[in-house]
């Protein structure tokens, strides 16, 4: 399982290496499978395929797609992130991103929009700049480098907790793909759905149980570990769901270059006894 990382990001959405260079300091970290799982597009995959070609790197086609779910109790809709791998057919998928890339375009403008008479300025130019002009790779994390870089705070974090997290002023839902229509059409592609980060959501380990139980439900095929800076009781809560409805697991460093530099590329946690590896399906 060392030199296995499932999940990483590119500068074609909010990492800070390109494909190449990503598919080159994998190769360093003897990384030998390796996904792209930029949010909500798979550009990179092709950039990232050429640059393996001359290393002993396999490249798993990848994307993480922001979806949403609901519980029926409280009526309320949350966002999730599912890590789609190994996909064969592109065309069920890259169709769906085509919908999920308009929202995330339309989606910055309007944080831009909101973020305007809280902070005296429109910032949507320079976010633009930060993507080549490409409004459909705007992340939220590219709007609070640019509010750092204009000095309205003084980490991304600030900004996410200040500004554009859920409950803020500037905070605008991702209304894209439901879980139980991203499950299914990342199965149309021939590839599987994994359970991104399932403890980062800030949900109650009520909600989170309820997660998997219906991501499991609708045919989810793995759940990513926790990283090993996690608390041991929050890694042993996965543990349990994983074995009670025999999923798969996943992992993934969620590398994103020098945006989030304590990240390290192909750290990854290791797997508890009796768990079985998706990559092993590949
Ligand atoms: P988006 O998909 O546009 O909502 O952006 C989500 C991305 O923002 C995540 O994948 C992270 O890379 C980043 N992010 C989310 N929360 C935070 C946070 N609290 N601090 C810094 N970056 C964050
Ligand atoms: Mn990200
Ligand atoms: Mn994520
Ligand atoms: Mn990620």
């Amino acid at each position: 399982m060392h030199g296995v990382d499932l999940h990483t990001h590119s500068n074609i959405s909010d990492g800070t290496l390109t494909p190449q260079q990503l598919v080159e300091a994998a190769v360093e970290k003897c990384v030998h499978t390796l996904a792209l799982t930029d949010h909500d597009t798979m550009d990179g995959l092709k950039i990232a395929q050429e640059a393996a070609q001359n290393h002993k790197i396999k490249i798993i086609p990848g994307v993480e797609i922001s979806s949403q779910w609901s519980r029926p109790a409280t009526k309320k809709s949350y966002g999730v992130h599912i890590v789609a791998l190994n996909m064969q057919n592109l065309a069920p998928i890259e169709k769906a991103l085509e919908q999920q890339k308009r929202i995330r375009a339309e989606r910055s403008k309007q944080i831009c929009d909101l973020l305007e008479p809280l902070i005296g300025q429109d910032i949507y130019p320079d976010v633009l700049a930060k993507v080549d002009q490409m409004p459909d790779r705007i992340t939220r994390s590219h709007i609070a480098k640019t509010l750092v870089e204009k000095g309205i705070v003084a980490r991304p974090q600030q900004a996410f907790d200040k500004y554009i997290k859920e409950g803020k002023k500037a905070y605008v839902k991702f209304d894209g793909l439901s879980l139980e229509d991203t499950i299914r059409i990342i199965h149309e592609s021939g590839g599987f759905a994994v359970l991104a980060h399932p403890t980062r959501y800030d949900l109650s380990a009520t909600n989170v149980r309820y997660l998997i139980e219906i991501f499991a439900k609708f045919g989810g095929d793995a759940v990513e570990l926790p990283p090993a800076i996690e608390p041991a009781s929050t890694r042993q809560m996965v543990d349990r769901m994983i074995a009670e409805h025999g999923l798969k697991v996943s992992v993934g460093s969620d590398f994103h270059g020098d945006y989030m530099p304590w990240i390290r590329l192909g750290n990854i946690p290791s797997l508890k006894e009796g768990q079985v590896g998706i990559w092993e399906s590949f």
